[in-house]
């Protein structure tokens, strides 16, 4: 078995964890942000729908801005206040609604998930984080600690990015942050701090010092109601003179949790050089080109047509101009005449490359892709008989469009 890591990298000392518990809590009660998930969790007294309003925030919340999602998160619970009403929801309205959000099969996941509870768990949430994730597809397992510490007070921890960043600093962690192993000891440190009187408070107030005081780049340590605790706040006020000894020799030998030999403590940095992560792989970069196609509708407003995209990959289900991916190093001409004949396709009628308007380019960058749209437009005269047996198309005006379950990097375009 492995050796145990270091004493200095862990929660053991009982009174710490107690003190440490204490002053989370307190600086929480005085600071914490007046959420709408907050509320709800606190005041809903059906379990089964307190449950749904925290799963639903949290969903919301992964990898977007809390002021981004708070206007989505009104709506979306006005429209479905309950597991049973997003069951019986079409996902052309679900994606309607998380339009713009980003990451779209997390509105997809989230409704049949729900659909799932409804019909086979008779519209009652499980109660524990490890039900949660075993029974709710799209529930891993930081979301099944939020839901159960939060909504049940069952007392499990939870490990999200700013978790991993204060537990980082806390305790001097500098191996790569995102390994599987240090991953886990974050989650039985996790584990050990939450406090099992108040758990969902806890683990809301890791999770909000993260966001709001031990934030990645300049970190309000001066304010930070836990500093007496934090390893990396010691290390820096004392810096190499004189040294902190439990720090300073846990690097010498080969500590697993420890920043690696070659990438010793930066003083520069101060409490930043935790956590550390091996450098991410740059997004591939795609083109598409991709046409707008404009008409005059019956009252001689504009109409632009929208298809569908297939209903599983990137942006599935969405509606887009008809676009089509390029090859990388594809001559101007050549993306003209590839455009033109996939236009042709729904069109059913000859295209001219040369009739399609070069708007300009618009860059977008999702998680994994650097993508760029080669914008042009079309305007035609007559009618246009759509073919039934491709995608699902249909003409929009301009305020039906931005109703229309389109992503925001269509809107750019
Ligand atoms: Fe983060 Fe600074 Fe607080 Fe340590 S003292 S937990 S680095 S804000």
């Amino acid at each position: 078995a492995p050796a145990p890591p270091p004493a200095r990298h862990l929660f053991s000392d009982p009174a710490e964890v107690e003190a440490l518990r204490g002053n989370l809590l307190a600086w929480y009660d005085r600071c914490k942000r007046d959420l709408p998930w907050r509320a709800l969790a606190a005041m809903e007294p059906d379990a089964d729908r307190r449950g749904y309003a925290v799963w639903v925030s949290e969903i919301m919340l992964q990898q977007t801005q809390v002021a981004t999602v708070i206007d989505y998160y009104n709506r979306w619970m006005q429209k479905w206040p309950t597991l049973q009403a997003l069951a019986q929801a079409s996902l052309e309205e679900v994606n309607e609604l998380w339009a713009g959000l980003g990451y779209y099969s997390r509105g997809k996941r989230l409704q049949e998930a729900a659909k799932k509870v409804v019909s086979e768990l008779s519209g009652r949430m499980p109660r524990t984080a490890e039900d949660l994730q075993k029974l709710l597809p799209g529930v891993g397992r930081y979301t099944a600690g939020a839901i159960a510490s939060i909504s049940y007070g069952q007392a499990t921890g939870v490990v999200d990015g700013n978790v991993i960043r204060v537990l980082c600093r806390l305790r001097c962690i500098g191996a790569d942050s995102s390994s599987p192993a240090v991953i886990d000891r974050l989650w039985d440190m996790a584990n050990v701090l939450v406090d099992s009187s108040r758990p969902g408070d806890f683990n809301q107030a890791l999770m909000e010092l993260g966001a709001t005081v031990c934030v990645p780049k300049a970190p309000l340590c001066g304010e930070c109601p836990v500093k007496q605790h934090c390893q990396a706040w010691r290390r820096k006020l004392f810096g190499n003179r004189p040294p902190v000894p439990d720090v300073e020799d846990c690097c010498v030998g080969d500590c697993p949790l420890c920043p690696p030999a070659t990438e010793p403590w930066d003083s520069s940095l101060g409490v930043t050089n935790f956590p550390r992560k091996a450098a991410k792989k740059p997004p591939r970069a795609m083109r598409t080109a991709t046409c707008v196609l404009e008409r005059r509708g019956c009252h001689g407003a504009p109409e632009y047509l929208i298809v569908q995209r297939p209903s599983s990959g990137l942006l599935a289900g969405l509606w887009e101009f008809p676009s089509l991916p390029l090859a990388q190093d594809l001559q101007e001409k050549k993306e003209r005449e590839e455009l033109a004949d996939h236009l042709q396709a729904w069109m059913g009628q000859p295209v001219a490359a040369k009739g399609l308007q070069f708007i300009g380019e618009v860059i977008h960058i999702f998680s994994h892709i650097h993508q760029t749209y080669v914008v042009y437009s079309l305007h035609l005269d007559g009618d246009v008989a759509l073919d039934p047996a491709l995608s699902p198309s249909r003409w929009v005006t301009k305020d039906e469009f931005y109703a229309s379950a389109v992503s925001t990097a269509m809107k750019k375009v």
